[in-house]
């Protein structure tokens, strides 16, 4: 089911677990402790891990790919996981990001309702519960000399901080006595500063060749209303001081983040083991582990620019299908086990690169293929009339054929439709001066009708611009599909079609890239520029009568245009709209 490519967090937590490295957690804090409720009952032999995002927007697939990888390691080594809102910067937060969370976390499989079809129990945190103790855990920083309030200007305080070759310079302020500073940090919290008049900073070392140890800011003061906490703060905690917190009162073993935060996993450290000497939190505290990101070949992984696409119109939603969001991916067409598979294929390492945007098609034909529906579309329709119809047929006739609803499952059963006098074919299937190697309609060409009959093509009626209007054929007899003798006629090309008489219209989105460029942001380029102007184009088209009626959110492969799906907004019953997933692996033959 689950197949385990080992990798170097796998085996990081092998060991911790042979080592039992969690199994002798003490306990600090009294049991009123945010640490004893926000993990309920010690249960320090299995592994934790979390999600953490900050509810500011939608995830998108670089989520996903931590989303499978934390949930699928707790999964795979019998532990827990948690959904954590980082929610502790008011400013860009929203309830309607938390639900769209959620639903992604669960459209994946991993519902902390049932403990999820993906068999791991899910529990649910949000980082805003814990300001009451992230605030207590400063003022105990405070109180044993390891921070103080700082009213350097912003300016000042950025001048004194250094840069990589420069040692920092301590603030005027750093030698206050806790008491002068616990004062100052208590007129903070009463809103007695204004924002931006202070900070507390930890009190560490402003040589540091580790610019994130030179007294880095844990408090602000910011005016604003929190989605969960309302208008009681006027402080909020910095999200590098915020974060190893939740990590240690959620009883988080392995804390895996992106390489961008190796930088901080000293400071991390730092406030743990402090926090731990004061029996704050227990021991042995969480450990970081960094992975490379996900980056994407003609994609942003970056909620901001996501965001800045959506407000500027570029794209019809956070659910447009050509959105990298997990909205956009599963309207797209996509499914959860794509996604996993992709996940598995990438696999985690410790260095950044791009992943080819074919890794994710790849896998969703992979999924698909062996599950799909099949059904003939013809997506730039134009008439084919077979001439001698009425005579060899009978005029008005309709004769019945038949496919395979999946070539490799006959007990589903097989799709019926009809074939008559005139048929849907695709335009570029008729050339009247055919290239070399084109096996489709020419004049004088034999080709069959897949799941039909052979024809023969006799050229095709033009408009006054040389548009054709209808290519025209006869039927060869006693050469349909499945009948004694059929394959008598040698024929080269076998094309798609559907019936006039039986096609059900539909509108079709064919979805491209949303970028001309494989890295929409190369030499400093501004993303909008690289936007592709093609990435949407919409036909009418016509579809087998198989899906007259299908639900949305169904996905079929159109034989040799690639994988569809019903789209989950627009689709309705009379008003089909199919939006293309992604096409075949193989192109058609010629
Ligand atoms: P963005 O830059 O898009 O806003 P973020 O990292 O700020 O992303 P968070 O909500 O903080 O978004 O992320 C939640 C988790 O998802 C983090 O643990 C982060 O490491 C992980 N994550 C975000 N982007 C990617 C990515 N491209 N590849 C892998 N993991 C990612
Ligand atoms: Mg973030
Ligand atoms: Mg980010």
């Amino acid at each position: 089911e689950h197949p385990k490519t080992s990798n170097f967090l796998r085996q990081i937590i092998e060991k911790d677990l042979a080592e039992a490295t969690y199994a002798g957690r003490k306990w600090g804090g009294s049991p009123g402790d945010a640490a004893h409720h926000a993990a309920g009952q010690p249960d320090p032999a299995r592994v934790r891990l979390r999600f953490p995002p900050e509810p500011n927007g939608y995830l998108h697939v670089g989520h996903a790919k931590s989303i499978c990888l934390n949930f699928g390691l707790a999964r795979d080594y019998g532990g827990i996981c948690h959904l954590r809102f980082d929610d502790t910067n008011p400013e860009k937060e929203d309830t309607e990001y938390v639900d769209a969370i959620k639903d992604a976390v669960q459209w994946l499989g991993f519902d902390w309702l049932n403990n999820g079809p993906r068999g791991i129990e899910v529990n649910l945190y949000q980082a805003s519960d814990y300001f009451d103790f992230m605030y207590r855990a400063a003022e105990y920083l405070i109180e044993c000399g390891n921070a103080y309030v700082d009213e350097q200007s912003a300016d000042e305080m950025r001048i004194h901080r250094g840069d990589f070759v420069k040692p920092g310079v301590n603030s005027p302020f750093r030698t206050r006595t806790p008491a002068e500073n616990l004062a100052r940090f208590r007129e903070m919290r009463d809103g007695k500063l204004a924002d931006g008049a202070a900070v507390l900073r930890a009190k560490i070392d402003m040589a540091s060749p580790n610019i994130n140890m030179r007294d880095p800011a844990i408090y602000r003061i910011r005016r604003a209303h929190h989605h969960n906490t309302g208008d009681k703060w006027c402080i909020y905690p910095m999200y590098t001081y915020a974060h190893p917190i939740e990590d240690a009162l959620e009883q988080i073993t392995h804390s895996i983040c992106t390489l961008e935060f190796e930088d901080q996993r000293p400071f991390y450290d730092w406030l743990l083991d402090k926090l731990a000497e004061g029996q704050l939190i227990a021991t042995p505290h969480p450990r970081q582990y960094e992975f490379a990101r996900l980056n994407l070949t003609y994609v942003l992984t970056s909620k901001r620019k996501l965001a800045q696409l959506v407000n500027e119109k570029r794209v019809s939603g956070w659910d447009d299908p050509r959105m990298p969001t997990i909205v956009g991916l599963r309207r797209r067409g996509y499914t959860p086990e794509a996604i996993h598979l992709f996940a598995e294929r990438i696999g985690v390492t410790k260095s950044d690169s791009w992943i080819d945007y074919s890794t994710l098609e790849g896998a969703l034909r992979d999924t698909l293929d062996p599950i799909a529906p099949r059904a003939m579309a013809v997506l730039d329709p134009v008439k084919l009339v077979l001439t001698n119809w009425d005579e060899v047929m009978g005029a008005g006739t309709l004769d019945d054929c038949s496919a395979p609803v999946h070539p490799h499952h006959p007990e589903q059963g097989k799709r019926e439709f009809k074939i008559g006098k005139e048929v849907w074919i695709e335009r570029t299937d008729y050339e009247e001066t055919p290239p070399k190697g084109f096996f489709r309609l020419f004049p004088g060409s034999k080709v069959r009708l897949k799941y039909g009959h052979v024809i023969e093509c006799t050229g095709a009626m033009k408009d006054a611009n040389g548009n054709v209007t209808e290519v025209l054929a006869t039927l060869i007899p006693d050469t349909k599909s499945g009948t004694p003798g059929s394959d008598a006629v040698k024929v080269k090309g076998v094309i798609t079609w559907v019936g006039v008489d039986d096609a059900v219209q539909a509108e079709v989105r064919l979805y491209d890239r949303l970028f001309t460029e494989a890295h929409p942001e190369a030499d400093g380029k501004d993303f909008l520029e690289n936007l592709n102007p093609n990435s949407l184009s919409v036909v009418t088209a016509y579809v087998e009568p198989s899906l007259a009626s299908v639900a949305v959110g169904q996905r079929f492969q159109f034989e040799r245009h690639g994988y569809f799906v019903t789209d989950l907004k627009d689709h309705a019953a009379g008003k089909a709209v199919f939006n293309r997933v992604t096409g075949m692996k193989d192109s058609w033959g010629k």
